[in-house]
This record gives C-alpha cells, structure tokens and sequence, in this order.
C-alpha cells in the first residue's frame, strides 16, 4: 500500500481514480459515429491523436488553474495613466495557443477568407467538442474570430487586409497594433445596458471622420477584451450599423476604449467580460449604413452553432465522469454500475448524449454543405435556433444529474462537474437566449416559406418507420403556424429538436435512434433522466458505447 493510500487512522478505498490519460475521440463511440457519417472519416487518425493530447492529466490541470485564476482588469499603470489591458493566467495562454494551433479559430476558412470546403465544419466540430470537455472560457475569442470573418466578408477589402493574420496558427497575446502581430483575435459587442436581445435600442454613436467613424459609448458585455478588434453595433446617421473597432488606431495609438470593470460572473471564470467605454473610438464601417444586423447576423449563427457544440461537449464530459465513477464505485458490495436503477439513468443520460452528439454533427454537415446546396442551408438556417435551444437548455439539469451521481464527490470543485455546472448556463444565455431562438425558429419557417417545409419534411423522410416521428412533425406545423405560435413556441421547438436528433441518430447509429424516438418522441420521458422505460438490451447497447476502454 502506498503512503497517499494510507493515514494513520485508515486507509482509503472504495474511490474513483481520476478520469485523466484518456482519449476523448477513441473512448467515444457517439462521437466517433457522427464524424463518420457526417463525411469526416478521413479525419480519424488526426482526431484521436486530439483526443489523446486533450485528455491528459496535464490539460485537466491546467483547466483548473485557468479557472482558479482568473483574469485581472488592469485599468492604469502605477503613475495614473491608463492601460486598460487584462491579465490572464499562463494556462489560460496555454489553452489558446494549443486551440491556435488546431486552427479552431479559422479552420472553416480558406487564406483568402472564403469558406473552406467540406468537412472542414464537421472536422472542426470534433475538435471543439473534446476541448470543451476540458476547457470552455478561452473559447469565447475563438469562436468570436472564426465567426466575424462571416460577417466581415461584406467588406472584401477589409478582409483582405486582416484574413493573412485572423488565419495564422499562431497565438500572439501581446498588446500590440494588430499589424504587428503573428495572429489576431476578433470579438464583438453589441450588449448595452438598455437591452442585448433588442439591440435596436442601441444608443452608442457612430460619426463619420477622416478614415472610419468615431465610435462614442458603451457597451454593457463585451467579453475577451484582450481581442484585437471588436465588431460593434452604434447608431451612424443612416441607422444602426455594424463597425470593425481595432484596439489600436491606424496611426499606431492606442484606441479609445476604456475598460470599466470585469463581469463577477458564475461560471466561465477563465474567460474575461467588460464593461466598456468608447471614447471617439476609431472604426471602420462593416456593411452599409443601417443594415447593421443583417451584417452582424452572419456571425451570429456561427458562434450560435459553437454554442451547441460546446455544450454537448460538456454533456459528453459529465456522463464520461458518472460512468467512469459508477464502474469504480461499489454500495452495498455491488459497482455502482450494476445497480438496476443506476445503470437505467446512465443509458439515459447516455441515450441524450447520443442524440445531442448525432444532432450537432448532422447541424455542421448543413454547414459545410449550404454553399452549394439549398435544402442544407434552408436546414441550417432553421435548425440553428431550434438546437441551441434545446442542446443548450439540456446541458444544466443533465450536468446536475451527472454530478449526483458521483455522489458528495461530486459537489466539490476538485471535480470537474462543479466547474462544468456553473459553465453551462452561459450557452443558453448569450447569443441569443432561449425565448429569442424560438422566436427565430418561427422567423426561419415564415421567410422559408417552402424550403422550411421541407426541411420538416425532410427530417420525417430520415425518420423512416420510427416511433412518433410523424406524430411530432405534425404537433410542430399545426402549433407554429396557430394563432398562439408564439405563445407555445417552446414546446414546438423542443419536439422539432428532438425529431432532428431522431433523424440525425437514424443516419448515424440506426441501432440506437428507435429508443431515441420511443423515449422522447412517442412517449416523452418523465421530468427527470432515467424515467425513460428502456429495454434491457437498449441499456446494454448504450452503457457499451458510452465509454469505451481506449
Ligand atoms: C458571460 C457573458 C458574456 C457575454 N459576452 C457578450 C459579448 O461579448 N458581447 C455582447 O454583445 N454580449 C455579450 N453578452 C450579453 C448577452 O449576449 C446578453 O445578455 C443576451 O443577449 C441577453 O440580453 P439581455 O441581457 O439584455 O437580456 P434581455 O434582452 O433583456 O432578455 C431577457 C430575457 O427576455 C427574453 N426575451 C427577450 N425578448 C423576448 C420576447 N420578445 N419574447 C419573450 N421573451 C423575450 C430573453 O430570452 C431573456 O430570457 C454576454 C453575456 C454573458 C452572461
């Protein structure tokens, strides 16, 4: 016995080891399905070899410092002037150059700012997934600057000028002007105190000068404000407009934002929020005058598509920690695992990762097929909302359920679950909270008209003969297109989800998409996991999958 084994009064057993030197990828078969099927098999190797370096005891130890650490808002120097730059842990930097290096923030893109052929979406998607089972605040810059090439596209010239340093592989902290630099991050602000969902209540301004607009105002969240420039909404003379704000103005003075203080937040600890000043900030102008949503919107859906991916990665992570304590555990001299109830709430748990996983690789297979197909991009547009939604409403009570089953343990910080618990909520809240991407969803089926319908008509069609398909496909047209849609939106979106999940797993592991289908479109499961009436071979089917020795 070993002396940590030992104290003197007793000795320890009966404990989990950690769940560290795993492979994400290879231990996965869920995920290992939806890469394949979603055309990225030829990605397999480089994903395990991912897998591997993100699974080790290192990355799970330096996502605690990152966190334990937060960053530190250093509003002036020791004389009294300003320096408005944040300070973040060396495992926070860590982070960012390993995600760097994977291309997170640009793999979708080709170097002249076009979009990068498939699968490029699905491949990155896998990447994104295991990385947010260890560590999700450096992410936010990440997902911000593959997403603003989206909308910067609207300014060939500008992108021009940027794309050679957004799609470099090298991770460049220093606080410098960005033509300086080896690689850039981009963010965004569009928050304000008066309002984040209705941003046409935006009241900062935007005045034409010189060279751009001078940008005077603020902005009540705007996260990651060590980025290198920031898309902003302001009011310009022709109305609100989206602008590109760079930390340094083009004649190499420092630009004038004024950091007020960092969001107290509940989680996403190692990500840093402001609260920000503009103070006759130079910009340049995105997209015309007036048109600033609609320019800012195409970003929007990217970084909504992150959200998804981050929280079933975070799903994926807390189920791995439940299965991986309960078949360690032993109460009542029986594993944890081998108990009747138990192992019915972990193939539940596990049934829902399985249609999460399935769903959000099927969604950025949409992605990486818009451009040159109508139907995927009239999926994509419709589905986005409608998986944010429900995946990123999910994660919370499924993360709460995971740490339960580990029992005290797992209520306290040295696990991973407290960390990933107090993370979760943010995908549902920002980008678009739960009552907007409902909204949205009626707005896509209204503008899409017939594609809409096919899109539902589609996911029917991949359903084949599954149990309740029909049936939800029919609960979705009559209550989005009654009188109180609105009204009842959430409980149309929630069914549409699920059946594009349905059809998703019917595509990618058919052997697990009829349980799917019984247990969450024929027969909705209870309020709580594991109320689902699985067959005994549907629980040994999933329990196998769910964590394979690797
Ligand atoms: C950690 C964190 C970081 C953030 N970082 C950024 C950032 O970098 N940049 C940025 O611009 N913003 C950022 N945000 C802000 C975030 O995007 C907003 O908080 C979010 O969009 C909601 O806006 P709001 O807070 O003004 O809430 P409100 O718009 O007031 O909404 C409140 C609630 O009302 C609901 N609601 C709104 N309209 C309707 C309606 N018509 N019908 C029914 N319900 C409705 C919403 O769903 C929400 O639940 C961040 C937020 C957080 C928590």
């Amino acid at each position: 016995m070993t002396v940590q084994q030992r104290f003197e009064t007793h000795d320890i057993f009966n404990q989990s080891p950690p769940y560290e030197g795993v492979n994400l990828f290879a231990s996965d078969a869920a995920l290992r399905d939806a890469v394949t099927s979603n055309g990225a098999g030829g990605e397999v190797d480089a994903l395990s070899a991912f897998g591997r370096q993100w699974g080790t005891a290192e990355m799970v130890e330096s996502a605690r410092l990152a966190n334990e650490n937060t960053p530190k808002l250093k509003t002036f120097d020791t004389k009294g002037f300003r320096r408005d730059v944040v300070e973040f842990h060396p495992a926070y930097h860590g982070f960012m150059t390993e995600s760097f290096r994977a291309g997170m923030h640009a793999s979708t893109w080709n170097a002249n700012g076009t979009r990068a052929p498939a699968p490029s979406e699905v491949a990155r998607a896998a990447r994104y997934f295991m990385i947010a089972q260890v560590e999700n605040g450096h992410m936010c810059p990440i997902t911000m600057t593959r997403a603003c090439v989206g909308a910067l596209a609207v300014e060939p010239a500008l992108l021009a000028k940027l794309i050679g340093k957004i799609t470099s592989r090298t991770y460049d902290p220093t606080f410098r002007p960005w033509w300086e630099k080896d690689g850039i991050t981009l963010g965004m602000g569009m928050t304000e105190k008066q309002g984040g969902t209705d941003v046409r209540a935006n009241s900062t301004s935007a005045m034409p000068s010189a060279d751009g607009y001078a940008i005077t105002g603020h902005k009540w969240f705007m996260s990651a404000p060590m980025c290198d420039a920031f898309l902003v909404l302001a009011q310009a003379p022709g109305g609100l407009t989206c602008f590109l704000m760079p930390r340094f103005r083009p004649d190499g003075a420092v630009n004038g934002l004024r950091f007020q203080r960092l969001k107290d937040k509940l989680g996403n600890c190692s990500n840093a929020s402001s609260e920000v000043e503009f103070v006759e900030a130079f910009a340049w102008r995105v997209g015309e005058e007036g048109r600033g949503v609609r320019t800012i919107i195409e970003m929007v859906q990217l970084t909504r598509v992150d959200c998804v991916i981050s929280s079933a990665g975070m799903m994926r992570m807390a189920l791995a920690q439940a299965l991986h304590h309960a078949r360690h555990r032993v109460v009542f001299q029986r594993k944890l695992a081998d108990q009747p109830m138990m192992r019915m709430l972990l193939a539940d748990m596990a049934l829902e990762v399985e249609g999460a996983t399935a769903l959000m690789m099927r969604l950025c297979r949409s992605f990486d097929l818009a451009a040159s197909d109508a139907g995927e991009a009239a999926r994509a547009r419709v589905l986005t909302p409608a998986v944010k939604y429900w995946i990123c409403k999910t994660a919370p009570g499924f993360i709460y359920e995971a740490m339960e089953c580990l029992g005290g343990n797992g209520y306290v910080e040295e696990t991973p679950l407290a960390r990933l618990y107090r993370e979760a909520p943010v995908n549902a809240i920002w980008e678009g909270s739960g009552n907007v991407m409902c909204l949205d969803v009626l707005r896509a089926l209204s503008r899409e008209g017939e594609a809409a319908r096919a899109v539902l008509a589609d996911l029917v069609r991949a359903c084949g003969d599954l149990p309740g398909a029909r049936e939800a496909a029919g609960f979705i047209a009559t209550i989005l297109s009654g009188a109180d849609g609105e009204a009842r939106a959430r409980a149309a979106v929630e069914r549409l989800a699920m059946l594009a999940a349905a059809a998703a797993l019917a595509e990618s592991v058919p052997g697990v998409a009829e349980a799917f289908a019984r247990t969450r479109l024929a027969t909705p499961r209870g309020g709580t996991f594991g109320s689902s009436a699985l067959a005994d071979n549907d629980v040994v089917t999933l329990l196998d999958r769910a964590l394979v020795a690797a």
